[in-house]
């Protein structure tokens, strides 16, 4: 089969699309025809070996796909069946999803939810499965579009354009924060109402300031995560997911001592089952299509390496499907 290999050697690492014989393949119990997968910023880090997200070479990059399963092993799943995973550690420690195959755990997988076809899972992907794991964990924190508005930071990115889709359809005022201000009629499509320059959050962060939202999605971190502690009202919430702006996190603990404002964290790779079901049922249901195909851009397998450093350097907008045997 066909499938892009990341491999290292004394003079670094080198990625190619070549044949990979499934003889190769770990261990698993179910095989997966694999139709479409896509670009998230990890699968940048392991496509350009920018970051360490790689752990075992070779490697077949690609943290998610969308399939059909071909043979199975388990109770679980039969041939035919229309399958999705996201994360597990596949494209890190497992091999990926950049291939025409690959064999997975059983239990990672979930199936397809009715209502989205194998292309629109993918174009929701990681990304957009982070963003819907984040608006659920501030509606568990109890927060409501009536208790103020939103922020989304990395707005025109794979998370933050989903998160400003789920937002808006919700019912919250939605405030996207971007480096691309070109992407503002963009953004405001996606049913942002206001926008705000990412320098605005990104300087050093004052212990408290103004209070201007209720609720908010970062994924950038650093500095501009704490600014949105530092600017969130008396009892609001931001689910941090992500780091596309730096790993620290130079805060006080002010907001949340003075104004009980609360970090929640959230992890797409090990999230449990029951969960990842809520948020694929959650997604199928509430995520405008016309929005997710506004965001979408869809591109074959073999381009997707020159992709992995356009996403490290904030030039791709929205979503990238990877077709790879539709
Ligand atoms: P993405 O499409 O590249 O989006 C990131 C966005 O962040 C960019 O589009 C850009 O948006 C902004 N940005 C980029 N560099 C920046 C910088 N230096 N300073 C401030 N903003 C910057 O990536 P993604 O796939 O949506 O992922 C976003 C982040 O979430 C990544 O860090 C990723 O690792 C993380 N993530 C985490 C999980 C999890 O399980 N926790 C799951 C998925 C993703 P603008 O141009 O609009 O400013």
């Amino acid at each position: 089969m066909r499938a892009i290999v990341v491999e290292k050697t004394d003079a670094g690492q080198s990625v190619a699309l070549k044949a990979f014989d499934e003889a190769d393949f770990m261990d698993g119990d179910v095989t997966v025809r694999v139709t479409h997968s896509t670009l998230n910023y990890k699968d940048g880090l392991a496509l350009t070996g920018r970051g360490p997200v790689v752990r075992r070479f070779p490697m077949i990059p690609g943290i998610d796909f969308a399939g059909v399963v071909e043979r199975s092993d388990s109770d679980a799943f039969k041939p035919g069946d229309a399958v999705i995973l996201n994360g597990w550690g596949t494209g890190e420690t497992h091999l990926g999803a950049y291939a025409e195959k690959s064999r997975v755990k059983a239990d990672w997988l979930v199936p397809l939810p009715a209502g989205l076809t194998a292309a629109q899972a993918m174009a929701i992907g990681t990304a957009g499965y982070t963003a819907m794991l984040s608006v659920m964990a501030l509606e568990r924190h109890g927060l409501k579009p009536e208790h103020g508005p939103a922020v989304v930071t990395g707005a025109a990115g794979g998370v933050g354009s989903v998160a400003i889709s789920l937002l808006a359809s919700a019912g919250w005022h939605v405030i996207a924060s971007t480096g691309r201000e070109q992407e503002a009629d963009y953004l405001k499509g996606l049913g942002a109402k206001e926008i705000i320059a990412r320098q605005e959050l990104s300087g050093p962060a004052r212990p408290l300031a103004k209070e201007r939202w209720a609720a908010g999605v970062d994924s950038v971190g650093t500095n501009t995560l704490a600014n949105l502690l530092a600017m969130t009202r008396y009892g609001g919430a931001i689910a941090a997911c992500g780091l596309a702006g730096g790993m620290d996190l130079p805060t006080s603990v002010a907001p949340f001592i003075l104004r009980g404002v609360a970090l929640l964290g959230i992890d797409s790779v090990m999230a449990p089952k029951a969960r990842r079901l809520e948020a694929w049922a959650r997604l199928a249901r509430d995520l405008d299509h016309a929005k997710l195909a506004a965001m979408t851009t869809t591109v074959p397998l073999d381009a997707v390496i020159a992709k992995g450093a356009d996403i490290l350097d904030g030039k791709v907008r929205g979503r990238v499907v990877v077709e790879i045997a539709p």
